[in-house]
């Protein structure tokens, strides 16, 4: 388990330098898991799992407790690699490219992959505008005041939570209710222009009107960037997802995926029994 103070130092690996904060989108990436096996220490904890996110799609990982969604999700932007036990193998294309290929640069991965947390983690005492340019600020990377400005409301706007809070950008992201500090960082992980936004059951801390907030601002963004969530909601699977990944590890085996594929055609008529009893609620 990550703790929130993790999550925090994790944000500023976004790079010093890298171009214009406002470049052109550079298309949406299809996400790409190969035969990824990962252990802590001598225990391996996934096994073989291959998955295809699709660009521009919604993919949901479900399943139990335990069973390696959130390590299989921290291997997809290298945050895997931060546990000291942590080993792995297999590959991770964004684009076809191996983001694990010693000749890539760790930073380029994380800024291409974002992560949104279980738990909103906004610097509470920085103010609304500062934690959405947080990551160019951290690192020093150069933004005209208008560019900065325009960054704040495009951002805050794809998040949803512009109209909320447009009138008072200088108070302290703390101070927001915990739906808006999800937003709030939603717009933080924007500002730095991921072409995949990972989310962690983003709104298992959420009341259900944020949640559906939060939901509907997931489908906005994903004509922008490729999304991948895990979510513990089978409803919120069904709601938002194009594709979904049946994660199950049975009796202390590694994590596998048992199913996967179309969002519908996986809660109307899963192939696997197993799948069928998760999804109905019957087990996890
Ligand atoms: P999920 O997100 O599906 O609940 P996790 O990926 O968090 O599952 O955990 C998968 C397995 O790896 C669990 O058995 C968990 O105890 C173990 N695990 C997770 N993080 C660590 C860690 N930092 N050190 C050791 N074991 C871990
Ligand atoms: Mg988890």
């Amino acid at each position: 388990m990550t703790t929130a103070a993790d999550e925090t130092t994790v944000l500023p690996s976004v790079p010093p330098t890298g171009g214009p904060a406002h470049g052109s989108a550079p298309g949406l990436a299809q996400i790409e898991a190969r035969d990824i096996t990962a252990w802590f220490g001598d225990r391996k904890v996934l096994d073989r799992v291959s998955l295809t996110m699709p660009a521009g799609g919604i993919t949901a990982l479900i399943g139990p407790s335990g069973c390696g969604k959130s390590t299989f999700l921290r291997i997809l932007n290298r945050m895997h690699e931060l546990v000291p036990s942590a080993q792995l193998a297999g590959e991770v294309l964004l684009d076809g490219e191996d983001i694990y290929d010693p000749a890539k640069r760790l930073i380029d991965a994380r800024r291409a992959i974002g992560m949104v947390f279980q738990k909103p983690n906004p610097f509470p005492a920085m103010s609304i505008r500062e934690n959405v340019l947080a990551g160019l600020k951290l690192t020093g990377t150069k933004a005209s005041r208008s560019t900065r400005e325009h960054l704040v409301e495009s951002c805050l706007g794809k998040a949803g939570l512009w109209a909320e809070v447009k009138d008072r950008l200088d108070a302290p992201g703390g101070g927001l209710s915990g739906g808006q500090q999800q937003r709030l960082c939603i717009a933080r992980s924007l500002a730095i222009k991921p072409r995949v936004l990972l989310m962690d059951e983003p709104c298992s801390a959420l009341d259900p009107t944020s949640t559906r907030v939060i939901e509907e601002t997931m489908k906005e963004l994903a004509h922008e960037v490729t999304i991948v969530i895990v979510t513990h909601n089978m409803q919120q699977a069904a709601r938002v997802s194009d594709t979904c990944a049946f994660f199950l590890a049975s009796q202390g085996t590694p994590g596998v995926i048992v199913e996967h594929g179309d969002t519908g055609a996986m809660f109307q008529s899963p192939q696997d029994p197993r799948t069928s009893d998760y999804v109905h609620g019957r087990f996890g």
